[in-house]
């Protein structure tokens, strides 16, 4: 099987990309991908410093620049505070990666105020927020990149409101590629199948059973699969795409 991370890079020079959530998971892979594509990138995390000054290290140490910038994505005083940390660093920015979200299962019995709200906040509040703060500076040519999941077209009876929260997500891609077109802004959607990250590391293998049967290309996903459609979706190779989301699944129906 080819090794994703063999892909060859894009030409992301000058560029300033911020990643939502990249101290670890999806979110790191993505970082250090649009890094090695030459864009400067803005580490973001909530609580884990110390995973964020490894993607930090990791990159600089493979010739890229990166800086981490701390701000709980789910709170909206926060998030200004990214972006102008961003424009103080690098001067400018072009990409946003709205990355981070928090998943938990959950059935009609189990789901209460609070899990309603913590994922909204993040996934939704938060994403929305963060593309406001970021669409006010971005330059034409600039993109924004929602991470959403298989299940906003394939949802889950365990998973009701992460599930509705991608729902949200996947709308709010159309919509903002909608009123960004004029602006030449793109506003690209991808949906991750299954893909082993620290967020699941506990049941991982235990999904794998169950996902990897009904995956056509036969296994996992890695944050380089996902990192390499990123890379794609905010290069000049995806200048007519908009307002969609792209499935990047191994052909998985959840
Ligand atoms: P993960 O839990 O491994 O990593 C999530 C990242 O987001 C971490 O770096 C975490 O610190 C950060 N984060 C959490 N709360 C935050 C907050 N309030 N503010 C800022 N950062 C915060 O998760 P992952 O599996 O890498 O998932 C990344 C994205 O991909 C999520 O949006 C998730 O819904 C989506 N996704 C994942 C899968 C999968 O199988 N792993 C599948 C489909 C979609």
């Amino acid at each position: 099987m080819s090794n994703p991370t063999s892909n060859p890079s894009r030409n992301l020079n000058g560029k300033v990309a911020i990643v939502t959530g990249s101290s670890k998971g999806i979110g790191a892979g993505i970082a250090e991908r649009l890094a090695r594509d030459g864009a400067s990138v803005v580490v973001n995390y909530a609580r884990s410093e110390k995973e964020a000054a490894a993607v930090v290290a990791r990159i600089t140490a493979a010739g890229g620049k990166a800086v981490a910038v701390q701000a709980d994505i789910s709170r909206a005083e926060q998030i200004q505070p990214l972006v102008d940390a961003t424009l103080r660093h690098f001067g400018r920015l072009d990409i946003l990666v709205n990355n981070a979200g928090i998943y938990q299962l959950d059935s009609l019995d189990t789901i209460t105020a609070d899990s309603i709200a913590r994922h909204f906040d993040l996934n939704v509040r938060g994403l929305t927020l963060m593309t406001q703060a970021a669409a006010r500076v971005l330059p034409a040519g600039g993109v924004i990149v929602n991470i959403s999941s298989g299940v906003a077209k394939s949802p889950s009876a365990q998973a009701h409101i992460y599930c509705a929260t991608k729902g949200a997500v996947d709308i709010l891609t159309r919509t903002f590629g909608a009123e960004l077109g004029p602006r030449n802004i793109r506003v690209v959607g991808i949906a991750p199948g299954f893909v082993a990250t620290d967020g699941n590391a506990d049941s991982s293998e235990a999904y794998a059973a169950y996902f990897v049967p009904k995956t056509p290309l036969g296994r996992v996903g890695q944050p380089a699969d996902i990192a390499a459609a990123v890379s794609f979706a905010v290069s000049g190779d995806a200048a007519w795409v908009t307002g969609c989301t792209i499935d990047v699944a191994g052909g998985l129906v959840f």
